[in-house]
C-alpha cells in the first residue's frame, strides 16, 4: 500500500486559460486521465461528456457577462427562478455569472427569458459542442460583454465575493471528501472508484491511503491502522480478480486517498473556512483548510 499526506492545489491558473482547458483538466480528475490532455483533446472529451449526461463537468468553469436589459426583462429572468445564476443589477442591466451547465439548462427550460436566451446564445456561438441537443431560442437583446478574469478581480468586494469562482483540488481521505461535498453551493468532481482500478500500473498497483493525523507513526494505534489498511487492500486486490472496481471498492475504508475539485465563489469559500477551520471542525479537515485559508487570505484579505 501507498501512504501519502493530504495536500491541495489552488487552480486559479486554470481560470486564466481558455474555458475548455479548465473544463477538461477538472473533468479528467474523475478518470485520472490527465495524461491524455493534449493540444486537441478538449473538444472530443467535452463533446462526449456533454452528450453523456455527466453534467457536473460543465459546472467547472463560469462566464461573467454584463448584459443590457430593461427592468421588465430582468423581472422575466427572475420569474424563471434561475437558482444557479449569480446576478447583480447594474446601471445598464445585469452582471451575471453562470456555468455552462446553468446556461444550457436555462436555455432548454419550458420558459426562456430574453436574458437567458441572449447569454446562452452568445456562449453557444463560441462553444457549440457544449450545447449539443439544447434547442436555443434566438437572442433578442444586444450581445453581452464578457468580463476577463482580471476585470472580475477588479470588481468591488461585494461583487468579487459573488462573481469570482475559484477551484481547489484536494488530495484527502474519503472521510474528508465526504464532508466537503456537504457544501451545497459548490460544484464537485471526484476521482471515481468505479472507474479507477488501483491494481493498474498507473496507480502503482496499490491502493493509496491518507496518513491519519491522529496517530504518531511509532504508536501502537498507527500499527493497528496500518494493519487494517493492509488487510483492506488485500481484500480489494483479491476481489478484482473476479469483479469490477465498483464491486471491489466496497471493502475500501474512509482512509482511502481521493482527489476532489471543489469549485465555488469566494463567498462560499469564506463560509467553508468559517465552518471548517473552527475548533469544532474535524481535525483532518482543519489540517488542510487552515493552510489553504492562510494562502488565499494573503490574496483576498476578507477570507
Ligand atoms: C462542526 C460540524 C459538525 C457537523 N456535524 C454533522 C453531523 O453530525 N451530521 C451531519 O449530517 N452533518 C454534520 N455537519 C455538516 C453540516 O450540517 C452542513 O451540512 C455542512 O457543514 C454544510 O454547511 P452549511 O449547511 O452551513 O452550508 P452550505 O451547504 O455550504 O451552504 C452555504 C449556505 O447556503 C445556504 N443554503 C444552502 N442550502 C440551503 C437550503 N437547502 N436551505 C436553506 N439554506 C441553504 C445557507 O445559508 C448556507 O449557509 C457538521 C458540520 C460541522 C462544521
Amino acid at each position: 500500500m501507498i501512504i501519502v499526506d493530504p495536500s491541495y492545489e489552488i487552480q486559479d491558473e486554470l481560470d486564466r486559460q481558455p474555458l475548455l482547458r479548465a473544463l477538461e483538466a477538472r473533468g479528467r480528475v474523475c478518470y485520472k486521465s490527465e495524461d491524455k490532455i493534449s493540444e486537441d483533446s478538449a473538444i472530443p472529451f467535452l463533446s462526449k461528456i456533454a452528450a453523456s449526461g455527466h453534467g457536473s463537468v460543465l459546472e467547472m468553469a463560469v462566464v461573467t457577462a454584463e448584459i443590457s436589459c430593461s427592468a421588465a426583462e430582468t423581472a422575466a429572468l427572475l420569474a424563471t427562478q434561475p437558482r444557479f445564476l449569480l446576478i447583480d443589477e447594474t446601471e445598464k442591466g445585469l452582471l451575471i455569472t453562470a456555468s455552462i451547465r446553468a446556461l444550457r439548462e436555462l436555455a432548454a427550460a419550458e420558459t426562456v427569458s430574453a436574458v437567458a436566451a441572449t447569454l446562452a446564445g452568445a456562449v453557444a456561438a463560441k462553444y457549440p459542442f457544449l450545447f449539443t441537443g439544447a434547442a436555443l431560442p434566438p437572442a433578442t437583446l444586444p450581445p453581452p460583454r464578457f468580463l476577463s478574469i482580471d476585470t472580475v478581480e477588479a470588481l468591488p468586494q461585494q461583487q468579487l465575493l459573488c462573481h469570482r469562482f475559484l477551484g481547489v483540488k484536494f488530495v484527502v481521505s474519503r472521510a474528508v471528501s465526504h464532508e466537503l461535498v456537504r457544501h451545497r453551493p459548490c460544484s464537485f468532481l471526484q476521482e471515481s472508484q468505479r472507474y479507477c482500478n488501483y491494481s493498474q500500473a498507473r496507480f502503482g498497483q496499490h491502493v493509496t491511503f491518507i496518513r491519519p493525523l491522529f496517530y504518531p507513526e511509532d504508536s501502537p494505534e498507527f500499527a493497528r491502522w496500518e494493519a487494517a489498511m493492509t488487510e483492506a487492500e488485500a481484500a480489494y486486490l483479491h476481489l478484482l480478480a473476479t469483479s469490477s472496481p465498483q464491486a471491489a471498492r466496497t471493502v475500501l475504508p474512509n482512509s482511502c486517498k481521493t482527489e476532489i475539485v471543489v469549485y465555488c465563489n469566494l463567498a462560499e469559500w469564506r463560509h467553508i473556512f468559517k465552518l471548517r477551520t473552527s475548533n469544532a471542525a474535524e481535525p483532518s479537515m482543519r489540517e488542510i483548510m487552515l493552510p489553504l485559508q492562510a494562502e488565499l487570505k494573503a490574496r483576498y484579505s476578507f477570507l
